[in-house]
């Protein structure tokens, strides 16, 4: 297959979905024309509109961690896409509490079927160049998704724009978020665009200069 380098090949759609608004990414492959769903948190009618008008296939749908408010619609996705659901296996415990997490956050609950596959550090997500890095702390099975070659990173709730993700949660740990922070993320280029796990988006650069847990 040919590929004109000239065309951006990656196409990335995120908009905030469910309940507590996570922000839901469609990344995909135009000469593939093929795409990744990362944290279906919630509307799955309105990320199956999103998909419809991107007209990709679907071959995974990908979650930063199991927080409710991130999988939440994982299991209607699936049924309207045929693909597999992807977790590291550090949040299985997460997962399989969903219904206390929805009681907890007085967020209706949804059934979601379990995982079909683990998420690996470092492992291809076989979409657009990207890679999982393990970035454990906000929960232990955190990720956070890599592609290098278009200088783009989700974060989910591990790094925030001038904040970072909670830590008083079952599983999760200070420490360990900020040497994922500082040894996974604040290594990648100052360049990158940082897609967050809720509101707006920023750069790596950005958040090493003005980010307060980071820069102290
Ligand atoms: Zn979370
Ligand atoms: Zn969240």
């Amino acid at each position: 297959m040919t590929h004109d380098e000239t065309t951006p090949r990656l196409i990335r759609k995120t908009f905030p979905v469910g309940p507590l608004q996570c922000n839901c990414s469609i990344i995909g492959d135009l000469v593939l024309k093929q795409a990744i769903i990362v944290d279906p948190g919630g509307d799955a009618q309105k990320i199956m509109a999103q998909v419809d008008e991107m007209g990709l296939k679907i071959c995974a749908i990908v979650h930063t961690h199991a927080h409710l408010d991130h999988i939440l619609a994982a299991g209607e996705i699936k049924k309207a896409t045929g693909a597999p659901l992807f977790l590291h296996q550090g949040d299985q415990f997460l997962w399989d509490s969903l219904e206390d997490q929805c009681r907890m956050f007085g967020v209706p609950y949804q059934a979601v079927p379990g995982p079909d596959e683990w998420l690996h550090d470092d492992q291809d997500l076989n979409c657009c160049g990207g890679v999982t890095l393990h970035t454990p702390g906000h929960t232990p099975g955190s990720m956070s998704f890599w592609f290098a070659d278009h200088q783009l990173l989700i974060a989910g709730d591990t790094l925030f724009r001038r904040s970072i993700g909670r830590t008083d949660f079952p599983g999760g740990d200070f420490k360990t978020i900020m040497t994922s922070i500082k040894e996974r993320l604040m290594v990648l280029d100052e360049e990158a665009i940082v897609i967050t796990g809720h509101g707006p988006a920023t750069t790596i650069g950005e958040e090493l200069r003005e980010n307060p847990f980071i820069n102290s």
